[in-house]
């Protein structure tokens, strides 16, 4: 029986990881879940999970959510604070940690699991974007295992030879033949749509994937392309590669879900229906399989496989990102940063999507040279790229950089 800790339980990745543990009840117990704000599903989670603890970090809310439980009986214990999350995430009582919080706040907690040698499934591909090689040195010191859960990235841990999938973060990829990693991408809802016609897009636009339902941070990067970017750091850093060894493929139908490429010209792929719960039980269950409540791949309704090479005048972001990658840490915590803040600042209808990349390239000019070799380096340099970005979007400066 795994015993885990959901961080993040009230999101999209969240609620799919809580239907596969609901499948499969002799397997996983939850012992804990976390969340920021979001009372009602907490409550609903609550009572059908009846976890240990639970965290709110916003204590207004833990209040409202504890008072709720007590009407109802339900003896869980209500935490609240960033703290709490590192606490929960770390303690004996689980073994498991799905780390689905979005952005650079499931850094702390996530990094506290690593450190306390959990199982730590990710998904907030966003803390190792923005710590890498301090991420991965803690993950080396320690006993934990990391299994990603972004789909590419599950993909392509399904696709290598198992004694690679042993080694997250240290992989030797050259030796065991493998010459590139194909990381596929659907190219979001804006692949056709006319350049001239991009300053105008809205929210509800880009919030629209055409192949997978998400979070709303998750939705605009995939519409930027930046998600692709952020994943081509993370791929870095998870399967220990160079960027020159990782190609972006955009590949319409989300049916392969990334692919690897060996020397003797064999490519693996991983394919399946987008539906971000298989990745979720491979994780949780591996290396044995479960019941994920995911239809079988119909392959005679499955449209055509189409593949194509990603624009980066329509994608700027990709390209942002990828040149990030070659930069080194600082550029990567500052896109990361800055693209967080501009991103929350298009949804709120304050700027407009083309500014998410102009926001985004002046920070990383602006930070690309300090210098990151520890957490407190990374969550101050975090802090400090966030103050100059939401500077731009409250100047309304963003015409001007
Ligand atoms: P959602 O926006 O749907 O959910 C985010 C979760 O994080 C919610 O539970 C939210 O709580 C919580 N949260 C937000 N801010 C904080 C905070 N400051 N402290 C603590 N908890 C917080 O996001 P997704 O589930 O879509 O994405 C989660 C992560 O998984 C992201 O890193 C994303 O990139 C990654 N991912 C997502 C995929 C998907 O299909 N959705 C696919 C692959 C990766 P509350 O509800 O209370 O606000």
């Amino acid at each position: 029986m795994r015993k885990i800790c959901v961080l993040g339980s009230t999101g999209s990745i969240g609620v799919s990881t809580l239907d596969v543990i609901k499948r499969n009840p002799e397997r996983f117990s939850v012992v804990s879940l976390a969340a920021n704000s979001n009372v009602e599903v907490m409550f609903e989670q609550c009572q059908r999970f009846k976890p240990e603890k639970v965290v709110m970090v916003s204590e207004s809310h833990a209040k409202v959510l504890q008072a709720r439980l007590s009407e109802h009986d339900l003896a869980i214990e209500v935490l609240s604070g960033e703290q709490a999350l590192c606490d929960i995430a770390s303690e004996d009582s689980i073994d498991t940690v799905m780390a689905a919080i979005v952005g650079a706040a499931g850094l702390l907690p996530t990094y506290a699991a690593i450190k306390a040698d959990k199982r730590v499934l990710l998904a907030n591909k966003e803390a190792l974007v923005t710590s890498g090689q301090i991420f991965i040195d803690a993950l080396q010191a320690s006993k934990a295992t990391l299994l990603p859960i972004d789909s590419e990235h599950n993909a392509i841990f399904q696709c290598l030879p198992w004694a690679e999938q042993e080694k997250v973060g240290a992989c030797q990829l050259t030796a065991h033949g493998v010459n590139k990693i194909l990381l596929t991408g659907s190219g979001g809802p804006f692949r056709t749509y006319p350049l001239t016609e991009f300053n105008d897009i809205t929210p509800e636009q880009a919030c629209k994937h055409p192949n997978w339902d998400m979070g709303k941070k998750i939705s605009v990067d995939s519409a930027t392309m930046m998600n692709k970017g952020l994943e081509f750091i993370e791929a870095k850093w998870l399967f220990n590669v160079e960027p020159e060894d990782i190609q972006v493929v955009l590949h319409p139908q989300s049916t392969i879900h990334s692919m690897v490429q060996y020397k003797d010209g064999s490519v693996l792929a991983q394919m399946g229906n987008p539906d971000m719960r298989t990745p979720i039980a491979h994780a949780l269950a591996y290396p044995e399989r479960v019941d994920a409540g995911v239809d079988n791949l119909d392959f005679f309704t499955t449209a055509s496989f189409d593949f194509q090479a990603p624009d980066f005048e329509r994608y700027p972001n990709l390209k942002l990102a990828i040149d990030a990658c070659k930069s080194g840490q600082a550029a990567c915590t500052a896109l990361n940063a800055a693209n967080e803040i501009a991103v929350e600042a298009f949804l709120n209808n304050e700027i407009k999507f083309t500014d998410i990349f102009k926001i985004n390239e002046t920070s990383v000019k602006k930070f690309v040279l300090e210098q990151v070799t520890s957490i407190e380096e990374v969550v101050h340099l975090d802090s400090r790229v966030r103050q100059f970005a939401t500077t731009i979007v409250k100047d309304n400066a963003v015409n001007h950089v």
